[in-house]
């Protein structure tokens, strides 16, 4: 979203009052395009009276390689830090829906592209963690390019952290509920973007592991239309479902009870 009172549309292009946009949840009110959402507004959204407690607030990334490429690792992170008010690429808050007590991870995609480093993984694992002992229902809205690749093999080493986590929420018989935003892409959706017991996704949202130019030179073959988006996936049976934002609550809310067993 530009300055100012006025912004064009990423997708339709037409020219739209700003406050239109924000009191339509964030979508273009003239060809429902879904812009994409911070992480507290993310939040907001979805639990009961936008309000929630942030958890795990006090985990910060390191350098631990010395990482240097055009720029220092340690200073993209200085100013995503800036930019963004939050420590790290995803946050993890603690609230209600419909009353029901959740825990919900969104990420952000301004800290970095929402790249999963150290600290992702570590927060994903500690909210399993976290959901086991307290016994409650797990949501993680995703929004990433994928590993953190100034972390090197520390970041693919989420993948199997965050997987087998996840594993042990299953074991406890909790449920964990994926949604997949624009856009979820490589270490994230191989990890635990697609380990829901239901994974859905925002309209539209590019879902991948390797981007379409590499995969067309490795198969050697034109990509159909609509490869990579949601409702492609969804009619070739790798996501449950596609849901508009404006119904995203009270679906999770329908699920939660569905999951939880206990009806309205
Ligand atoms: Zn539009």
């Amino acid at each position: 979203m530009t300055e100012g009172l006025w912004t064009r549309c990423n997708n339709c292009q037409k020219i739209l009052y700003k406050q239109d946009i924000i009191d339509n949840l964030y979508v273009c009110p003239l060809c429902n395009y879904h812009f994409r959402l911070g992480a507290l507004d993310r939040l907001r959204l979805l639990f009961d009276d936008g309000q929630f407690e942030l958890l795990d607030q006090n985990i910060y990334p390191v350098d631990f390689l010395g990482f240097e490429d055009q720029q220092k690792y340690s200073k993209r992170l200085e100013e995503s830090q800036k930019k963004t008010g939050l420590p790290e690429a995803i946050v993890t808050a603690k609230g209600t829906m419909d009353g029901i007590p959740v825990l919900i991870l969104a990420m952000e995609f301004g800290f970095m592209g929402g790249s999963m480093g150290s600290v992702v993984g570590e927060k994903v694992a500690r909210a399993a963690e976290r959901a086991i002992q307290e016994r409650l229902p797990l949501i993680i809205i995703s929004c990433s390019g994928g590993a953190r690749m100034q972390e090197g093999m520390m970041s693919l080493m989420q993948m199997i952290k965050t997987a087998a986590a996840l594993a042990r929420l299953g074991e406890a018989r909790l449920p964990y509920i994926s949604v997949l935003t624009d856009p979820t892409t490589g270490g994230t959706t191989a990890s635990f973007a697609m380990l829901g017991d239901i994974n859905i996704a925002e309209p539209n949202a590019l879902i991948g592991f390797a981007g379409p130019r590499v995969i067309e030179q490795t198969i050697k073959e034109k990509l159909p239309k609509g490869f990579q988006r949601a409702e492609f996936l969804l009619a070739h049976g790798m996501l449950d479902d596609v849901v508009e934002r404006k119904y995203l609550r009270n679906y999770l809310i329908k699920a939660l009870r569905l999951f939880l067993n206990k009806p309205q």
